[in-house]
């Protein structure tokens, strides 16, 4: 807590939500079988056995999110971590920094519960009185 900020504005908390990208996480999580298919160029079968052809290099996939929206899809970028293109020490410190920040703001909840609760035990206290 910096000490310009108060005691109030340092229990604020705004909702949290992490920044991994959604297409890194599907290409984390699903089952992806990446094979080689030429130079640069991978077979990738989706969880549905479904075939997709992925160009790393320029890059390109022929499945419909990338023909569509032009964007890296899970297909390629599944491929570019499996074949080492991306580090996946960077991934790891993404999850990482994520784990961090989301920590922090539980701790934070976790400090706002309590007083909480120590307000309810206090107003306890001046019923009885
Ligand atoms: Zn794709």
């Amino acid at each position: 807590m910096s000490s310009s900020e108060s005691y109030d504005d340092a229990l604020a908390t705004r909702p949290f939500k992490h920044r991994i990208d959604r297409r890194d996480r599907r290409a984390l999580a699903e089952e992806l079988i990446v094979l080689d298919h030429g130079p640069d160029v991978y077979r990738v079968y989706s969880e549905a056995g479904k075939e997709y052809l992925v160009d790393t290099r320029l890059p390109s996939c022929t499945c419909p999110d990338f023909q569509y929206r032009d964007t890296d899809c899970k297909h390629i970028r599944r491929a570019r971590i499996e074949t080492g293109e991306r580090s996946l020490d960077a991934v790891e410190t993404e999850i990482r920094d994520a784990l961090d920040e989301l920590d922090a703001h539980i701790a934070n909840l976790a400090a706002q519960r309590a007083e909480l609760v120590g307000l309810r035990r206090d107003l306890d206290r001046l019923k009885q009185n």
